[in-house]
């Protein structure tokens, strides 16, 4: 039997990359297709408060299995910055800005270690539960390759040559953090 799951969320390089990693008996929908186009505030102090807000929002107002994912990159020289405020570094959601800043706060220091996390809330008949997924990689000085969204074109996962942006979708969704958070919610819903 095809489970149906609603995804929390209005990013089409998320639903996307997302719904490739699903098995064939579980079915995403994209919110949207319940009707729901709501800009929901993600005001929590850590990925899993605000992956849980947008779930708990969706379980509240409609009622559905659903599931969100909340994450960002995590860059160990600014302190875990730009962290859950990744999407809006810079001051607005323009990628080229935030990359741009980041590349301005990492000038002249020579640790660019940083890890892409991801963390799902997923909600099923009223009960919640929490999974996390991380890659560990590096900040290159400058971007590099055209693929993906976000941070993609300055962030090359230890044990490669590429960024995000340089791989092609399927290639990131082998390692990413998404899928190692995404696997770990597949595993759980198998078993129970
Ligand atoms: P959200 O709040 O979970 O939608 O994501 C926050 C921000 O993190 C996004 O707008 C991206 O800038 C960044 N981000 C999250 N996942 C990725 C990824 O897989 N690649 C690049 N950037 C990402």
């Amino acid at each position: 039997m095809t489970m149906e799951l609603v995804l929390a969320s209005t990013n089409e390089h998320k639903v996307t990359e997302i719904t490739l990693l699903m098995p064939s008996n579980l079915s995403v929908i994209p919110m949207s297709a319940i009707g729901c186009n709501d800009d929901i505030a993600e005001t929590g102090n850590t990925f899993a408060e605000n992956a849980s807000l947008k779930s708990q929002y969706l379980y509240n107002k409609y009622g559905v299995n659903c599931f969100a994912d909340d994450s960002g990159l995590e860059i160990e020289a600014l302190n875990g910055e730009p962290g859950i405020f990744s999407a809006r570094y810079a001051g607005s959601r323009d990628m080229e800005k935030n990359i741009e800043r980041v590349l301005q706060q990492l000038k002249g220091i020579t640790n660019r270690k940083a890890q892409f996390k991801t963390v799902i809330s997923l909600i099923i008949n009223g009960k919640e539960w929490i999974f996390e997924g991380t890659i560990r990689g590096s900040i290159r000085n400058e971007k590099c390759g055209i693929q993906g969204f976000g941070y993609d074109p300055i962030f090359q996962p230890d044990g490669y040559s590429k960024t995000f942006a340089e791989m092609t979708l399927e290639e990131k969704n082998t390692l990413s953090h998404r899928k190692k958070a995404l696997l770990q919610m597949l595993d759980h819903i198998n078993k129970n």
